[in-house]
Formats: structure tokens, C-alpha cells, sequence
């Protein structure tokens, strides 16, 4: 099928990527040149594991192209996705407006045949019909139909395009992986035909052709209206982020009784009604969709009179899990002026190069602010020396490096290969060895033995 997929980001390049691989003829349109020009090369504006190969695979068999020209974009697609962002305003609403941009662009590009608009970004609840609304006016715009001049939608006009709501629920960092093996397909609309065309479109991997395990069951699509599958999204979001704080305080409660909250996840998860999955107590969640879409969800609730309570403490109790590695650090040190502090890891969890809203940014913020001199080693960081606009930390090529002059080490993000690093050697050259473990991912006993004193999270 032709495909048109608008924002070239960590879900509209992976969506773009994964569908051409599958077959579809596909154009990515950013507005960004430089972007543009980058992928046009075969290269990869963002650290996606397994994309690059893939993109270039894809580009080389002539069904993937990019370009910054919307209207060929449109022109081109019969199924247009939307996939910029829709970051947060300083109110937790959702900033739309690059969504608006886009829904207008289309309707003033919008000929021939008919067309799935789908919405892909994370956008707020009733947006669906909004950019319904939004494509008319791009579409009556370039029809040069001013409002009040009589203009009647006629049935050629409303039945040259559906809106269809298409959540993502990929993971950064395993995007492509997800993309292939997804646990459900959301659509949300009302046209029929939309729906069948986004089904077909999806079909083989409804059939798990691409999947690491093809014997399993068909993908299940999940049909909804417009207004549920918007709110499957948030919902299924705020879900796991409540999960998260929920072990996060079951943590907090066993730092002060001694329990080990390790062990105390491994108990609970293997509860079928549990499940093992986001109980690793920490130091909060993080990045581009989980603070932004609670926020949004709860923004949402409060217009229409509704007073989100736990979600609430959900956000309350992220926001102090987030800096409990200082006061772990502080009851350790006692006082950190003057104190060198080295973190591993920057980014808001492995195998992605994402620093927005990442834990270690409040981290850095209040470790500067009580007069402590932070370095850090990220594996993506340090190798790309792309600044992310990082102040008040310096980023160290190597992890022996960083554990240099140290009075204590934070472990920031699960990376893999942290698991790998020379403890031993590090131990040698810090000032004190002493490690907080802001994941609880290293081998407790192992650092131990190494002379560290360790310290976890809830263990
Ligand atoms: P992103 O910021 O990485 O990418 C957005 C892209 O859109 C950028 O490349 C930007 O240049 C481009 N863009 C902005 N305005 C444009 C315009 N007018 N025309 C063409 N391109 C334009 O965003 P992202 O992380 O990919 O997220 C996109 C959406 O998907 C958001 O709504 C987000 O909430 C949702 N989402 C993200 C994830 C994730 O893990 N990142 C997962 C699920 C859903």
C-alpha cells in the first residue's frame, strides 16, 4: 500500500522504516532539512537498535524515500500517518500545535482518491474529530471558501478522507523489535472502510510473518471508537507508570524494615494477576511519554471537574523517588559540597539516545545545587558527544575515567554493558568506593566483595 508517514521521530522513522520493510511504498516527511538530508544519506537521526540496517535495506529496494515536501507526501499516501510530537505545556496539557500544522498541511494538499488520515502521536482525548475539523479548514482554505460564504460540504468532500486513531506502544530502545512483534493493534474510528484499510495494511503482522516467533497466535486488533482508542493509550501509560510507583513505595517501605524489595517483586510477580513486568523499584520513570501523557491524562480529567487522586500520588511519589539516590548519597557522605560524584549512565533507560525528562537530569540539577561536582559515563553520550544541552556535568569517555577522583558512583540507567565494567580497577581509583544502585542492577554480593559499599534501592 502507499504510504505516507509525517514526523520522522522515534516512532514516525521506526513506523516508516518497519511498514516499507514489510512491503509498503513509503515516503517520510520531516520539516526539519537537516533530518531530511541526514536520512537521505542512509543515516539515522536517532539510536534505534537494528534501524539503520533496516532503513538502509529498505531504502535500497526503492520502497522507502524522504522528503521535506508534504504535499508529495500527501499526494502520495492513501494512508497519511501523523507522527509528530505533542510534547507538554508548563500546564501538563498536550501541546498539539505541531499535530495542527500538520492536519492543516494535509487538507491543503488533499486530491484525488480517498485517504486514512492517522492520528500516531499521543494527542488528547476527542482529538480525532479535531483533526477532522482541522483538514477541512486546510482542505476549504485552499479552496479559497471563506467561512459564512455558503460553502456546503458536499458528500464528494466528506468522503474523500476518515480519521483513524492508531496509538504506538513501542518501547525506545526496542522499537524496531516491538514494531514487529506488537501485543495488540489499537484502531479507533468509525468508517468501515478506514478500518479494513488499516487492517490490511497491518496484516502481516496481524500474521506474525516478521515475528521472532511465528508461532504464535495472530496479532488481535482491538477496534474501537475514536474517543477509546485515544484513551487506551494514556490509560495503558498511566498504568505502568502507577506500577512503578507502586514498587517504587513498597521500596521505600522495605529500606526502612529491612526487607530486600527484589525479592519482594519476584514474590509478587509470579501472581498471574500481577505479572513480573515494571516491578523493578528505582529511581522513577522517565523520558518522552510517561510524565507527559500521566500529566496529560489528569490535565483532561481536572476539565471535566475530576480530580485524578492516584494518579496524583502516582506523579508525587515519581517525582521524590527521583532524587532519593541523593538522599541515599547524603546518608552515606553526609555533606556533598565539595564531593565528586560520578553517574552511570545519562539516558532515561538503555539502548536509546532520549535525555528528555531523563531521572538524571534532576539528579545533575540537585547534586549542582548542594555544591557537589558531577561527572558522568553514558555509553550513547560519551560515544556520540551530542551535548543534549547537559549543563553542570562533565561527560567522561570511559567508565575508569569517570570512577577517577570519585567519593561515590550512581548507577542512573540499566545499561547492558555496565554489567561488564572493571569494578576492580574503578574501586582503585575513587576516592571511596561506594556505590548507589539507582536500578538495583548490579550483583549486590559481587560489588561487595570488590570492597564497594553498596547501596540499592528498597534492598
Ligand atoms: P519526536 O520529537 O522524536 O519526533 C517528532 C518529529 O516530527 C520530529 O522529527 C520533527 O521534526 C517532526 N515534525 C514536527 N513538526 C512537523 C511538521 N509540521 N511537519 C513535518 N514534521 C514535523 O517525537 P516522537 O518521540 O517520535 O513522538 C511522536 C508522537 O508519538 C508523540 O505524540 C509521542 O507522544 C508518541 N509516542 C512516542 C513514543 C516514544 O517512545 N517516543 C511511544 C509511543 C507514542
Amino acid at each position: 500500500m502507499k504510504v505516507c508517514v509525517i514526523g520522522t521521530g522515534y516512532v514516525g522513522l521506526v513506523t516508516g522504516v518497519c511498514l516499507a520493510h514489510i512491503g509498503h511504498d513509503v515516503i517520510c516527511i520531516d520539516n526539519n532539512e537537516n533530518k531530511v538530508n541526514l536520512m537521505k544519506q542512509g543515516q539515522s537521526p536517532i539510536y534505534e537498535p537494528g534501524l539503520s540496517d533496516l532503513m538502509r535495506s529498505s531504502m535500497e529496494s526503492g520502497r522507502l524515500s524522504f522528503s521535506t515536501d508534504l504535499g508529495a507526501g500527501v499526494n502520495h499516501g492513501e494512508i497519511l500517518f501523523i507522527a509528530v510530537g505533542t510534547p507538554p505545556l508548563p500546564t501538563g496539557e498536550s501541546d498539539t500545535r505541531y499535530v495542527e500544522a500538520v492536519a492543516k498541511g494535509i487538507g491543503a494538499n488533499l486530491r484525488g482518491g480517498y485517504k486514512v488520515i492517522v492520528n500516531k502521536s499521543t494527542v488528547p482525548i476527542g482529538s480525532g474529530d479535531w483533526v477532522r475539523m482541522i483538514v477541512l479548514d486546510g482542505l476549504k482554505e485552499r479552496l479559497g471558501v471563506t467561512q459564512g460564504e455558503g460553502f456546503t460540504m458536499t458528500e464528494e468532500v466528506e468522503a474523500c478522507f476518515d480519521v483513524v486513531s492508531n496509538p504506538e506502544f513501542l518501547r525506545e530502545g526496542s522499537a524496531v523489535y516491538d514494531t514487529f512483534n506488537p501485543d495488540r493493534i489499537v484502531l479507533g474510528g468509525s468508517s468501515d472502510r478506514a478500518i479494513a484499510m488499516m487492517s490490511e495494511l497491518y496484516q502481516p503482522l496481524v500474521n506474525r510473518d516478521f515475528s521472532e516467533n511465528k508461532s504464535l497466535p495472530p496479532v488481535p486488533i482491538v477496534v474501537t471508537d475514536l474517543s477509546s482508542a485515544e484513551m487506551i493509550k494514556y490509560a495503558a501509560n498511566a498504568f505502568l507508570a502507577t506500577k512503578i510507583s507502586f514498587i517504587n513505595e513498597v521500596a521505600n517501605v522495605c529500606d526502612r524494615v529491612g526487607a530486600d524489595v527484589t525479592q519482594v517483586a519476584k514474590g509478587i510477580g509470579l501472581d498471574s494477576r500481577i505479572g513480573d513486568k515494571f516491578l523493578q523499584a528505582g529511581i522513577g520513570w522517565g523520558g518522552s511519554c510517561f510524565p507527559k501523557d500521566v500529566s496529560a491524562l489528569i490535565h483532561t480529567a481536572e476539565d471535566y471537574g475530576y480530580s485524578t487522586e492516584l494518579l496524583n500520588a502516582v506523579v508525587n511519589v515519581n517525582k521524590k523517588q527521583r532524587v532519593m539516590a541523593i538522599e541515599k548519597l547524603q546518608q552515606e557522605l553526609k555533606i556533598l559540597k565539595g564531593k565528586v560524584v560520578g553517574l552511570l549512565g545519562l539516558t532515561f533507560k538503555p539502548d536509546t539516545d532520549d535525555m528528555r525528562d531523563a531521572p538524571a537530569l534532576n539528579i545533575i540539577e540537585e547534586l549542582n545545587r548542594l555544591g557537589a561536582k558531577v561527572k558522568a559515563y553514558d555509553p550513547i553520550v560519551s560515544q556520540t558527544g551530542i551535548s543534549h544541552g547537559l549543563s553542570g556535568v562533565i561527560i567522561e569517555s570511559d567508565a575508569s575515567m569517570l570512577a577517577d577522583g570519585c567519593d561515590a558512583l550512581v548507577l542512573v540507567t540499566d545499561w547492558q554493558e555496565f554489567l561488564d565494567l572493571d569494578f576492580e580497577k574503578m574501586a582503585k581509583v575513587m576516592k571511596q568506593p561506594l556505590i548507589i544502585d539507582g536500578r538495583n542492577f548490579l550483583d549486590k554480593r559481587a560489588i561487595e566483595e570488590l570492597g564497594y559499599r553498596y547501596v540499592g534501592m528498597g534492598r
